[in-house]
């Protein structure tokens, strides 16, 4: 496809006017008024100066306001900078120097972060929203993310550098005009990775790798209905699972996104229950919250008809369970940010197998030897690579890095993997999260698989912790299911049946919960530092 990605939107809106688009707080937008509220968005980017290719930062929750500055943004061929709105001032600072942002839409709430690192960027403009701009409602109803409901000023003081996003929206047309670009080159997102290691990088993704990956992802994993589905909007938009899987395949197929700004798994049940949403993205510790409420058997499910869980790996009993009350399909999708993100999904056929699947069509993928960089045989472990229309350009600013990933068009996941038989891959770990304890190879995910089969367990993580005699050692952090209680002696236990000796974790902590990224990725790299911080 040779197109600007917001064309999706105006063909949407053009065939299904009155559809609704977006559903938020109680409130539905159709079609018409989303790709209205875009152009004019666009249209006051074109005022303010904004040419092609310059950098547009959105760091917003997921609100109507993020649909129509991603589009707008999209129209003037400018390039969208996802900004997560938890980052605080220094995150904050290093991606808008990085990306060199000319400008940044955000929240009343927000804003005065934006405003204490700006003097270090090349922002000239902040354009202020309210998630009451949309819908009159009470002040305190609802404080996206985690924000704190009191002590947050929400009183803007507009000047010359910070604009009010409904004045100007109000003022500007709403005839909309899309830009050309030249879609396998030109940049529509800039999308920096990074939430688990390291220092944050741009991953540039054009028009063509979105549109790509939007097209395999509603054909190949979701076969979805134009002007049917509706989507359960509960992963973050900035994050780019739920840009591509959400918010433009919902777009893509004029399908309603029921926009959640958190996840909370009661309003969730509720939400299902009563607007029926038919498809469902999310990641697994959303399937693993909903399927331990106790209450999950009096609400109706039963509309969903397929999931995508993706960012991280799901466990063979949480797809069980989840198809079980839902009587949808729960597919397993495999992704990184480089790859738009989707590359692999699973539980599309009859056949069925635990992993990620097979990839999708147009997609080459193949397990390499860590030393040789040859291909390596069926069924043993190496670096899963990929090739496809949806893998990036390269690393904003770092051809250093992107030579690191790039290799005649093939991108190196870092992740280990192996393909059986039949051409079904599995992922195994990320090479980088690979515990070495007393020479021998432990991949954490393994151990994990384990201590989920025991039922106290809700969520558990394994890492690496620094030892004496092994060099490294495995620890296992555990929650525990309401109710349930399990010693460290019987967890142990429970792994020495089940695992070689070098592998079961020799030290067990109990917690309330896991530090987690945004898509709920369980930060292993985190309890790795608190442990060494701590000795
Ligand atoms: P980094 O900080 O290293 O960039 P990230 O978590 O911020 O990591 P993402 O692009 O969000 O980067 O995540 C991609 C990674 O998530 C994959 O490389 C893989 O390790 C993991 N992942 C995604 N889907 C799955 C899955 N189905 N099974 C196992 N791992 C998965």
């Amino acid at each position: 496809p040779k197109m600007n990605v917001a064309s999706m939107l105006l063909a949407s809106a053009r065939r299904y006017p009155k559809h609704p688009a977006l559903y938020f707080l109680g409130k539905s937008i159709d079609y018409d008024r989303t790709a209205r509220e875009a152009a004019r968005f666009a249209n006051v980017l074109r005022s303010l100066g904004i040419r092609h290719g310059d950098r547009i930062a959105i760091m917003l929750p997921n609100c109507p306001q993020v649909v129509a500055a991603t589009f707008g943004t999209l129209m003037v061929g400018a390039v969208v900078v996802m900004t997560n709105p938890l980052y605080k001032e220094r995150e904050l600072e290093h991606q808008l120097a990085d990306s060199g942002a000319r400008l940044i839409v955000t929240l009343d709430l927000l804003h005065r972060r934006v405003l204490s690192v700006k003097a270090k960027t090349r922002l000239e403009r902040i354009i202020v929203t309210s998630i009451k701009d949309y819908l009159p409602f009470p002040k305190n109803l609802l404080y996206p993310l985690k924000m704190k409901r009191d002590g947050t000023d929400l009183t803007v003081a507009y000047n010359d550098e910070v604009l009010s996003w409904t004045k100007l929206l109000h003022a500007a047309s709403p005839s909309p005009e899309i830009a050309p670009v030249d879609a396998d080159n030109d940049l529509a997102l800039l999308q920096y990775t990074g939430g688990t290691t390291g220092i944050a990088k741009g991953v540039m993704l054009s028009h063509s790798n979105l549109i790509a990956n939007t097209v395999q992802n509603v054909h190949w994993a979701y076969k979805c209905e134009e002007g049917k589905e509706r989507f359960l909007a509960a992963l973050p938009i900035f994050h780019v699972f739920g840009l591509t899987v959400i918010m433009l395949q919902a777009v893509y197929r004029a399908a309603e996104m029921l926009l959640l700004p958190k996840f909370e798994t009661k309003p969730v049940l509720e939400l299902i229950a009563r607007k029926r949403p038919t498809l469902f993205p999310g990641a697994p510790t959303m399937y693993v919250a909903l399927i331990n409420h106790p209450d999950i058997a009096s609400y109706d499910l039963s509309s969903i008809r397929a999931c995508i869980s993706g960012s991280a790996p799901l466990p063979h009993e949480v797809q069980e369970q989840f198809e079980k009350v839902t009587g949808g399909r729960l597919i397993e999708g495999y992704g990184l940010t480089e790859a738009s993100p989707v590359t692999h999904a699973n539980n599309i056929w009859e056949k069925r197998k635990p992993g990620i699947g097979i990839p999708f069509p147009d997609t080459d993928a193949k397990v390499v030897d860590l030393e040789t960089g040859e291909e390596a045989p069926v069924g043993e472990l190496g670096e899963l690579i990929v090739r496809g229309p949806q893998v990036m350009l390269g690393y904003w600013n770092r051809p250093d890095e992107t030579e690191k990933v790039l290799r005649d068009g093939w991108l190196l996941t870092g992740d280990m993997a192996r393909m059986d038989e039949d051409g079904f891959f599995e992922i195994v770990d990320r090479k980088k999260d690979l515990i070495i304890a007393g020479g021998f190879n432990i991949y954490p995910r393994e151990v994990e698989e384990v201590l989920f089969e025991h039922p106290a367990v809700k969520e558990c993580a394994a890492a690496g912790i620094p030892d004496k005699y092994r060099g490294e050692t495995v620890k296992a952090f555990i929650v525990l299911k309401e109710g349930a209680s399990v010693t460290a002696e019987e967890l142990e236990k429970h792994c020495r049946e089940r695992l070689a000796a070098f592998k079961v974790p020799r030290h067990y902590e109990f917690r309330q919960s896991l530090p987690k990224t945004m898509v709920g990725k369980v930060l292993r790299r985190k309890l790795f530092e608190e442990e060494q911080k701590g000795e």
